[in-house]
């Protein structure tokens, strides 16, 4: 059996007609960028996640940076956030000439750990930027009152999030500004890039508007350079097919989870995700990551397998190498893992400028060790799964 990480195939048998009636319609009317179906999508959006406005734009990333310059984050700016994300959520802070300045994760939940925020806070801090890794949601709550206590604004990175939300508020509502992408592996995918950004301010949303086409508020009128950022009339089309689409993902994805968990429970070395999660705390599961340890009992396999790659070779990092010997040997049995991710973004190349510390995130850096995320996408098979937590089991055994 082969268990891809990812696929839309079977998405594409239940939704590929809808699919690909809404692009021709978009090209036989020739609106290619704006018009009714960007129109329309930034309204359901705004709907789903109960925030008055979204705007859509080109991307996550750009989501990122179009918050962070509505909110006149610049140079000599602080940004606080976590290392142990994608590299865009750093990359968009140093972008718009601020320093991302780095708190360590809670090992339990992977997110932000709020206790240590505090101590990073300085007279340049700015803003706090969590991002919802993997779909779960960070204490709002919490980091909402930090935040008012602080003078300081909170950008959610929603871009693994959507349909997640916290007390029953949508993630990407609690915040200033949520950011999310619609890359097509996210909760919520289009047929290429898109992101788009929700905020209830509407200054805020007025902006961010103006910032996407040129800083722009009328025709060929410019009051401060911006981007050339939209989210296309395509794109809209396609997530217009697929928004009502996604509470019926959110609960696959969370069903998937949960027989995850029965699978693998108890099995020694493994440390399977956020097994506690508070009740108001709606994961929508964007990734299943477990963590591998270093156990004994696999110590066999590691003797046999003594010439593997590793995946940190610029770094010395403690690498895991019961991870990747896992990884490998799932690989050789059809089943594709990922580890996201594998460097954290304080030791990336790019950053060496900054000189940030190797070991001063230990919890980070441990983490990029030993995660492994399993196969996991709404239409994934029972059968598959059951595959990769027999075959999980098999190697661990042995
Ligand atoms: C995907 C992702 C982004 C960037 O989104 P793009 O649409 O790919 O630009 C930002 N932050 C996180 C946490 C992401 O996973």
């Amino acid at each position: 059996m082969q268990v891809p990480p990812f696929s839309l195939q079977k998405q594409l048998s239940e939704i590929g007609q809808e699919l690909d009636s809404a692009v021709c319609r978009v090209i036989n009317s020739g609106h290619f960028i704006g018009g009714e179906e960007v129109k329309n999508f930034e309204a359901s959006f705004a709907e789903a996640c109960n925030v008055r406005y979204s705007i859509g734009c080109n991307s996550g990333t750009d989501a990122l940076v179009l918050a962070l310059r509505a909110l006149d984050i610049g140079p000599g700016d602080e940004v606080i956030t976590t290392s142990f994300s994608f590299f865009a959520t750093a990359e968009a802070i140093s972008n718009v000439g601020a320093k991302p300045v780095f708190v360590d994760v809670d090992p339990n939940n992977y997110l932000l750990d709020l206790k240590l925020i505090k101590q990073s806070i300085n007279s340049s801090t700015k803003a706090i930027l969590p991002v919802h890794l993997f779909g779960c949601p960070i204490n709002m709550t919490e980091l909402v009152s930090l935040a008012k206590e602080k003078g300081l604004r909170i950008i959610e990175d929603c871009a693994q999030a959507a349909g997640s939300s916290w007390c029953g508020k949508s993630v990407g509502s609690m915040g200033d500004v949520g950011c999310f992408s619609f890359f097509p592996t996210k909760n919520l995918g289009a047929g290429g890039d898109g992101g788009a950004v929700t905020t209830n301010d509407p200054d805020i949303a007025k902006r961010i508007r103006e910032l996407a086409v040129h800083g722009m508020p009328q025709r060929y009128f410019h009051t401060e350079l911006g981007y050339n950022s939209r989210l296309d009339s395509i794109q809209a089309a396609i997530l217009n097919v697929k928004l009502p689409l996604l509470p019926k993902w959110i609960r696959k994805r969370q069903q998937i989870a949960e027989k995850y968990h029965d699978l693998l429970d108890g099995l020694e070395g493994l440390e399977l995700p956020f097994s506690s999660l508070e009740s108001d705390q709606i994961h929508s599961w964007n990734q299943y990551v477990i963590r591998v340890k270093d156990d004994l009992k696999f110590d066999q396999i590691k003797e046999e397998n003594s010439d593997l790659e590793m995946q940190n070779p610029f770094f010395n990092l403690p690498n895991s190498k019961t991870r990747d010997l896992l990884k490998k040997k799932l690989y050789e049995k059809g089943v594709n893992t990922i580890i996201y991710y594998p460097i954290p973004i304080h030791l990336q190349p790019a950053y060496k400028e900054l000189n940030y510390i190797s070991k001063s995130l230990p919890h980070t850096e441990n983490l990029c060790s030993q995660v492994l995320s399993l196969p996991i996408f709404p239409e994934l098979s029972i059968e598959e799964q059951e595959y990769v937590a027999n075959s999980i089991k098999q190697l661990l055994e042995r």
